[in-house]
């Protein structure tokens, strides 16, 4: 009898132990199995040129670089995620400067590849044309080719999430500024990464929406904008993965004059779209 209870406890606590093992395991064995999500952040336009808005003394583009490294910041500090950005201070990444620069011929074959297929998709009726709301402005020749480059890199490297990095400025009326507030851009919903990119843009609206009005001008009533036509969002489908174009406010706002409100409303926003980006990878890419 004795013999028996002593086998049964020894069992009991083999029991024990292996659920207790287990538990402890789990989350480790799939700490271990995922791979950390890459996102590319891409300080919208070229480092030294290109269509960036200026109002002022303030360039566009310096400002979608100081909130890129904002962003980049906080976000390096999650050990999940492996953060890339287009360009920094000194100028473009330079893994992606060499690919773009000695792969020129390739993009731009690709890209051309892939307007065809659209366009026979177009004619046998199987995607629809859609005139787009907004204008934007044509891209410069180099700006093409690294947007193009940009995409086919994204792709290469197989990278999960893209954020492009914008501020607002067109149009004035009459040369006054008079608009206000943040839209973004998405893939038009023909696309391949059409209704990932808007989940994604759903949890950047929740957050932004705290810290700036949404944009008054009658074309972003939207908020959430499908666009055919924006290479940055994957135009001719060249991109698979969820992507958003922000532009997070007008540059002519009252509190992007000054430069301490300037510099707050750009650590805000940073802070705003990482807790978007961690709350949209740990409940939609983490599934
Ligand atoms: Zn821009």
């Amino acid at each position: 009898m004795k013999k028996n209870l002593a086998i049964k406890i020894i069992l009991l606590t083999l029991i024990l132990l292996a659920i207790i093992f287990s538990l402890f395991k789990e989350p480790n064995k799939k700490f271990f199995q995922n791979k950390k999500t890459k996102i590319l952040i891409v300080a919208g336009h070229e480092p030294k040129a290109g269509g960036a808005d200026e109002f002022k003394t303030i360039k566009e583009r310096d400002l979608n670089l100081q909130l890129s490294n904002d962003l980049q910041d906080i976000l390096s500090a999650n050990p999940n995620l492996e953060i890339i950005i287009a360009r920094d201070n000194n100028g473009w990444n330079p893994d992606l400067k060499n690919y773009v620069e000695t792969s020129s011929t390739t993009i731009m074959e690709w890209a051309s590849a892939m307007k065809n297929k659209m366009i026979g998709k177009v004619d046998s009726g199987e995607i629809e044309l859609i005139d787009p709301n907004m204008k934007h402005n044509n891209a410069a020749t180099n700006a093409v080719l690294y947007l193009f480059g940009t995409n086919k890199w994204i792709e290469k490297n197989n990278i999960d999430l893209v954020l492009h990095v914008h501020f607002n400025s067109n149009p004035k009326i009459n040369g006054k500024p008079v608009f206000h507030g943040y839209c973004m851009y998405i893939p038009e919903h023909q696309y391949s990464n059409s209704s990932s990119s808007r989940i994604f843009a759903n949890y950047l609206n929740t957050e932004i929406s705290k810290i700036e009005k949404p944009s008054n001008m009658l074309q972003e009533k939207d908020l959430i904008i499908e666009d055919q036509e924006l290479i940055a969002t994957g135009v001719y489908d060249t991109l698979k993965v969820p992507v958003v174009v922000i532009e997070y406010a007008y540059i002519y706002e009252p509190m992007m004059l000054s430069s301490s409100t300037r510099n707050s409303f750009i650590e805000y926003a940073a802070s705003s779209t990482a807790i978007a980006i961690e709350k949209y990878i740990a409940s939609e890419l983490k599934k």
